[in-house]
């Protein structure tokens, strides 16, 4: 057991659920360092196959034309990622306006996307314009949406898709569960939910919303059928390094288009400066194999506690993971307050205060998020947060380090004794 004299103080009985929820998770936390080595080797080997050298860890600054370590950085993300073509940058501001890029640069009026893992996630309903004002939606321009849920089981309807891609231009799969209950989607899935769509239609484009998803397993889903995908680099592929940004992923003509739309018409991709953000970019995607191992040991951790300590956790702790997320049911507000207070204690930044809920732009309940990180808003470091809505889970993600990302989660099951 953990000795922590002099520096915390947890009660024996926490301590010894600890050991034993510990204990529980070596399997899972042996496949996940299988993982990890392996994501580790993947990505040196992108580097070094793609000669990355010190020159390209310096900027440029105005238009950024010739930007040797930007146009690199793309070759080693999508060699690391089993695409044609990627798409890195930093003035992508968070995974949304990444995806929503990826959305505008490939989708016309008149076509049809079809999402088929259900609802999107929250800030993607305004971009689609499912929900919210004139505020240029694809809806706006005319873009027509339509969505398929997934089975009671949580299993994607793959007749539903073979029918739907037909009459549609793209297929919208969402790997990791955001703010639901379903499970995450394994990429092995998406390589089947892109073969059932391509037999309806073999033009159809399937899109992923990777966020979260990324070294998590052995491959990406563009090395399984995907034609683009899509994440932040504040969550897993920047390691906890990258201060902000985003990628695109996938076939050539498709990350091309998205360059457009990144900058304008005509300029695309061959603009836009790196100033001094190069080298963060790339050290993040060398660190990231690593910190995203990291996260999901702390969520197997925060699973297998909570499962001693009688919550409901999705995924169950010795699942095989394709996400660094666990959704916890605590069951009651005051719950689910007094678990994010803990989050908060035991992160490196901002330990002192007190996470309150409040009305988040983009999202439809209150929500209450702890996060004390060295990159504000990162969820690759540990971070919880969940709206104010039956059955009041919080979700759970991230962790740097694990011993870290563990005592984050001990302190979040310390606030919540005698809730
Ligand atoms: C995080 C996330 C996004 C985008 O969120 P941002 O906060 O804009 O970075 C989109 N989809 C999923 C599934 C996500 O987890």
């Amino acid at each position: 057991m953990t000795d922590y004299q002099g520096l915390y103080e947890f009660s024996p009985r926490l301590l010894e659920l600890a050991e034993k929820a510990e204990q529980n998770c070596r399997e899972i936390f042996r496949q996940t360092e299988e993982i990890q080595a392996y994501n580790e080797a993947k990505v040196l080997k992108a580097f070094s196959d793609n000669r990355v050298s010190a020159a390209h860890l310096v900027g440029t600054t105005g238009y950024g034309y010739d930007d040797a370590g930007r146009d690199n950085l793309d070759r080693v993300f999508a060699q690391a990622f089993g695409a044609e073509d990627a798409l890195v940058r930093h003035q992508f501001v968070s995974g949304t306006h990444t995806l929503s890029t990826a959305l505008f640069g490939v989708l016309r009026t008149g076509d049809t996307v079809v999402s088929v893992t259900g609802a999107p996630y929250d800030t993607m309903e305004e971009v689609i314009g499912i929900r919210g004002g004139k505020t240029g939606s694809l809806a706006e321009f005319g873009v027509h949406y339509r969505q398929i849920e997934l089975l009671p089981d949580g299993t994607p309807n793959f007749a539903a898709i073979e029918e739907a891609a037909k009459s549609a231009k793209m297929i919208y799969i969402q790997r990791s569960r955001g703010y639901s209950l379903r499970p995450s989607l394994r990429v092995e899935t998406i390589g089947e939910i892109a073969a059932a769509a391509k037999r309806g239609n073999p033009d159809v484009i399937v899109f992923v919303d990777n966020c979260y998803g990324e070294f998590v397993e052995k491959r990406e889903p563009t090395e399984v059928g995907a034609d683009l995908m899509a994440g932040s680099l504040i969550k897993n592929p920047g390691g906890g390094i990258a201060p902000t940004g985003g990628y695109i992923a996938g076939r050539e003509d498709l990350v091309e288009l998205c360059g457009y739309r990144a900058t304008c018409p005509g300029i695309g991709r061959e603009s836009g400066c790196t100033q001094d953000q190069n080298r963060g970019l790339y050290l993040g995607f060398f660190h990231a194999p690593s910190a995203v191992a990291n996260a999901v040991k702390t969520s197997c951790f925060a699973c297998a506690l909570f499962a001693e300590l009688g919550c409901r956790t999705t995924p169950r702790f010795d699942e095989p993971r394709t996400d660094i997320i666990a959704a916890i049911e605590l069951g009651s507000p005051e719950r689910l307050c007094a678990f994010c207070r803990g989050i908060q204690a035991g992160s490196p930044v901002d330990s002192f205060v007190t996470p309150e809920p409040w009305a988040m732009p983009g999202y439809s309940d209150e929500v209450i998020m702890a996060a004390g990180a060295f990159t504000m808003g990162a969820s690759l470091e540990l971070s919880a947060d969940g709206p104010l809505r039956e059955p009041y889970s919080v979700w759970v993600q991230g962790g740097l380090t694990y011993n870290t990302g563990k005592l984050g989660i001990l302190l979040a099951a310390q606030a919540m004794e005698g809730c």
